[in-house]
């Protein structure tokens, strides 16, 4: 039986910058991404209780909160507070999984004993992180990230709360299915539709019914239903059609050359996430959105399926040195669509094989570190000025739910 915490920072980008800027403590303040910006990515708590939300365009948010202080972010302070934390997690298990920038998982199964038992481990990370950081987190733990997770979910902000196994059935039984990780609201009104409300209810029906309904995914949604995690890695593929990321640009480029590092980090992201789950896909596609809102996408072959950051990357580049751009560009995204599992495939060519090996160390770093924390030199031009989204996190595929 494992013991799993997860730390969760509550209001993490407006904490910080309360944190940094006294005037700011105790003020509604919205953290945006650059001044030329107008969404809201996180807003403090104070914020919050006038309905300001992440994602929230500024005026609105200002509509519904006249003393709004709005607060252009900072990705350097953030990524080092985040690497401080990381350390302080390390004096309680060298077990720790960095999940997003204010996230972590830390399985403290062989070492809790050390501590006093688990929720003291909760309470010391608390107190220290208010101490050191003056940011309160949320502690949650269970027998599997899945349920720490939603305990941390049920005690937010500024919570601690143990879901031990025993417990497990008892605290799903009526809880609403969309209250789950990775269950969404699109999911849970397709729940709905076949009677399914509660996670109680999920956990019960018949995986028949659930694979019929939703594939492979079915599965997944009868072990989260059970509280349980889905078997971690299904390398299938199946269910999954598209593997994507996007970003906005602090301020709209112009030319493919001025992009270029962000394509590459874009591909990176695309890669390592298909590497993560052992998929690869075998068309590119670039999503482009002008400063005027239009929008296009267009798309390229690969031959073959694959996941390497640089065939993804230099087949994203082709896309958009061919595209004649008219206007100036506010967000570009990257998707690998024709998605099939590639994993055990053992390449034939020295010079593959040594890519491979190259992405695999890569890939091993930064599941330990954090995301990027080895990354190609000319991701590292622009990167860090960049907007990294609170929802932003380093695994996970877009499924076809
Ligand atoms: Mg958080």
């Amino acid at each position: 039986m494992r013991t799993m915490l997860l730390v969760d920072m509550d209001a993490f980008f407006a904490s910080v910058e309360q944190r940094r800027n006294p005037a700011l403590r105790g003020r509604p303040i919205g953290v945006i991404g650059s001044d030329h910006r107008t969404v809201i990515t996180t807003a403090s708590y104070e914020a919050r209780r006038y309905g300001v939300k992440t994602g929230m365009n500024i005026y609105e948010a200002k509509r519904l909160c006249p003393g709004l202080v709005l607060v252009i972010g900072d990705n350097d302070r953030y990524i080092h507070t985040s690497e401080a934390l990381k350390d302080l997690y390390l004096r309680y298990t060298p077990e720790v999984e960095i999940y997003s920038v204010d996230e972590a998982f830390l399985d403290i199964t062989g070492s809790c004993h050390l501590f006093g038992g688990p929720l003291e481990v909760g309470r010391r990370i608390k107190e220290e992180v208010k101490g050191l950081f003056g940011i309160n987190a949320t502690v949650g733990i269970g027998p599997n990230r899945v349920v720490a997770k939603l305990a941390a979910e049920l005690s937010k902000p500024d919570g601690l709360r143990w879901i031990k196994a025993e417990e497990v059935e008892g605290v799903l039984a009526d809880l609403p299915t969309e209250m789950l990780w990775g269950v969404g609201r699109r999911v849970s009104e397709r729940l709905r539709a076949i009677g399914i409300t509660r996670c109680g209810e999920l956990g019960r029906a018949p995986a028949g019914l659930l694979r019929a309904r939703f594939g492979i995914v079915g599965e997944r949604l009868k072990a989260l239903g059970q509280g349980r995690e889905p078997e971690a890695r299904d390398r299938c593929g199946e269910g999954v059609r598209s593997i994507g990321h996007s970003t906005t640009f602090p301020r709209d480029l112009c030319s493919p050359a001025e992009m270029e590092g962000w394509i590459l980090r874009l591909s990176e992201m695309v890669g390592s996430r298909a590497r993560r789950h052992g998929l690869g896909g075998r068309t590119v596609s670039v999503v482009v959105r002008y400063r005027s809102f239009e929008t296009f996408s267009r798309r390229k072959g690969m031959g073959q399926a694959t996941n390497d950051t640089h065939r993804i990357f230099h087949t994203a580049m082709d896309i958009l040195n061919s595209a004649g751009l008219k206007e100036p560009v506010r967000l570009l995204g990257v998707v690998i669509s024709g998605i099939e599992p590639v994993s055990g495939q053992v390449p034939i060519f020295e010079e593959q094989r040594r890519r491979a090996a190259l992405l695999e160390a890569v890939d091993g770093v930064n599941r330990r570190h954090g995301p990027f924390t080895l990354t190609w030199a000319p991701c590292l031009k622009r990167l860090r000025k960049g907007v990294i989204a609170p929802a932003w996190r380093p695994s996970g595929v877009r499924r076809s739910l």
